[in-house]
């Protein structure tokens, strides 16, 4: 088992965590995206739709402001001939009350503050020197006034709007006034009230003094705002949008507006959560289009480094098994589709020849006698334990040169030499394919015979041994051979040492009954 394969990564696990990151950061990066660009949008619409409804409002309130102030001046101007006609006055006071919605209440003052008449009669002000902030403002003032809140003398949160009475010779001759109560059913709340939204949303209005002119929540107004920064911002900024933190803790985003004539600031808000809500259905339709395509594309990655990977892997895997035989055909049919994978399966089917070729040459190096050609003593040894394996019958010859002494004597080693090269040649010309011939000493040769047949390989013996007296070496003209005759078959197996040695005991006996000839052995199992 290679250890490697236990501590690095696969290819192709790493191709596979390749792609999923990729498709999740991409599916993340695009959902994370949107997410913001679409909260940004929802946020914006609504401070948008925030802001253009302040300035509605606040231009609506203005409108209302100036029209009652103007129904006021009018009147104040034609008052200004009747203030001794207590019936003219109470007449003008009730109209101003009863004809409009604008003032809660209407009174009209002499110079001295005392009312002169006061709609509706109910409230029982004639006569009454009224000394509350907004009349004793009229009084000193002296000219068009709407008045910051305050408690009224009759105990109501009031808005006091008057104008003054003036006479034809300019002097002051008191002021008409109408009251807003500001908790109870009033203009401002109509203009303001009926934009009261289900999901949160609401409008308030603030005085410079950021006490609460208008609140849907009644127990607020006339209340001072504490510990708002928002609304610091708003009042020196007049009009614009923006995200805060209201009185209960929730983030709300609001649009506001200021109302020119009197500083107030109308101010609509909407918690951000409610304008929120429609983002998660967004979200989830994002999701479920874009998921697909994430998932396409997580294929796509996949599939695509996978076929990148797969030569390389397949390459990678044949890198453990070039012993193998077959290995170069196995990398022979790896698709190498690009340059790179191409190269590297080139490479390797080089690499694989040059060492099979390094190997078989070692072997035959191994396995070959130098000066001869022949095969050796060890690839004899080899050869005879597979035949013996197999189980097939064969015979060994043991064949030694006579009188090869005398050779070496009379020529030198060299021809001595030469005649073993040129004896190595005939025999190999009389030996089949699959036969062996070994040289196993000096001038010692084992020839191995796959023949079934011990006749056979006497024959064949007899054959070279006739061949060998009659082929003619140079210099030393002819020699002769003694061959022993060893057979093996399955019904007597013998060890390779025993066959050896019966093959040689025979040509011991061969030599021994004269040279030249071939002798077989006995049996000495
Ligand atoms: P016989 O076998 O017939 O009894 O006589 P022989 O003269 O051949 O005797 P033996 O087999 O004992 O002699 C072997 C000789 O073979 C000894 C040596 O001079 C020679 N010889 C052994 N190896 C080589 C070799 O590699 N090259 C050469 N030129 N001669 C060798
Ligand atoms: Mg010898
Ligand atoms: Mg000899």
């Amino acid at each position: 088992m290679n250890p490697l394969k236990n501590t690095i990564l696969k290819l192709n696990r790493l191709i596979l965590a390749l792609a999923l990151t990729a498709t999740i950061l991409t599916l993340f990066n695009s959902f994370y995206s949107n997410y913001q660009v679409q909260k940004e949008q929802l946020i914006l619409q609504s401070l948008e739709s925030n802001m253009a409804y302040a300035s509605k409002l606040s231009d609506t309130t203005e409108m209302f402001l100036r029209s009652s102030q103007q129904q006021l001046a009018f009147t104040a101007n034609a008052l200004s001939e009747q203030m001794s006609n207590s019936v003219r006055l109470n007449q003008e006071a009730n109209r101003l009350k009863y004809q409009t919605d604008s003032f809660n209440s209407v009174v009209i003052s002499n110079e001295l503050g005392i009312t002169k008449a006061a709609s509706p009669e109910a409230l029982n002000l004639v006569g009454v020197k009224l000394n509350s902030v907004g009349t004793t403002e009229a009084l000193y003032e002296k000219k068009a006034l709407i008045s910051a809140p305050y408690i009224s003398s009759i105990n109501n949160l009031v808005v006091f709007m008057s104008e003054p009475i003036v006479g034809r010779n300019g002097d002051y001759l008191g002021f008409l006034g109408g009251t807003i109560y500001l908790k109870n059913l009033n203009i401002l709340s109509e203009i303001l009230g009926d934009h009261y939204y289900e999901n949160g949303s609401y409008i308030y209005v603030v005085d410079k003094e950021k006490k609460i002119l208008y609140h849907p929540n009644i127990s607020r107004i006339g209340t001072t705002v504490i510990n708002n920064d928002g609304l610091d911002k708003m009042l020196t900024q007049k009009e614009g949008g923006m995200q805060l933190i209201n009185s209960q803790g929730i983030t709300m985003l609001a649009g506001y507006s200021t109302i020119a004539s009197t500083g107030w600031i109308v101010v609509t808000q909407s918690p951000l959560q409610a304008t929120l809500e429609p983002l998660f259905g967004i979200m989830q339709k994002v999701l479920l289009r874009t998921l697909p395509v994430a998932c396409a594309v997580f294929l796509f990655i996949w599939f695509f480094a996978r076929s990148i990977s797969r030569p390389l892997q397949q390459l990678a895997d044949k890198a453990t098994t070039l012993n193998s035989p077959t290995v170069s055909r196995e990398i022979e049919s790896i698709n190498s589709w690009y340059v790179e994978s191409h190269g590297l399966k080139q490479a390797m089917l080089i690499g694989v020849q040059l060492l099979q070729n390094q190997i078989g040459e070692l072997k035959r190096d191994a396995e070959t006698d130098p000066l001869t050609g022949a095969s050796n003593r060890r690839a004899l040894q080899l050869t005879l334990k597979q035949q013996i394996y197999i189980g097939r019958a064969f015979s060994v010859l043991a064949l030694d040169i006579d009188f090869f002494k005398r050779v070496n004597d009379t020529y030198g080693h060299k021809v001595g030499d030469d005649v073993l090269k040129q004896l190595t040649k005939v025999m190999t010309h009389f030996s089949k394919a699959g036969d062996m011939v070994s040289r196993t000493g000096g001038e010692e040769f084992v020839i191995l015979l796959k023949n079934e047949r011990l006749e056979m390989a006497l024959a064949l013996a007899e054959q070279l041994r006739t061949a060998v007296a009659n082929e003619p070496f140079e210099l030393v003209g002819n020699i002769t051979v003694s061959i022993g005759i060893a057979h093996w078959s399955p019904e007597k197996p013998q060890t390779i040492e025993t066959l050896l040695a019966l093959a040689d005991q025979a040509l011991y006996k061969a030599k021994e009954q004269g040279r030249n000839r071939c002798v077989i052995a006995n049996d000495l199992s």
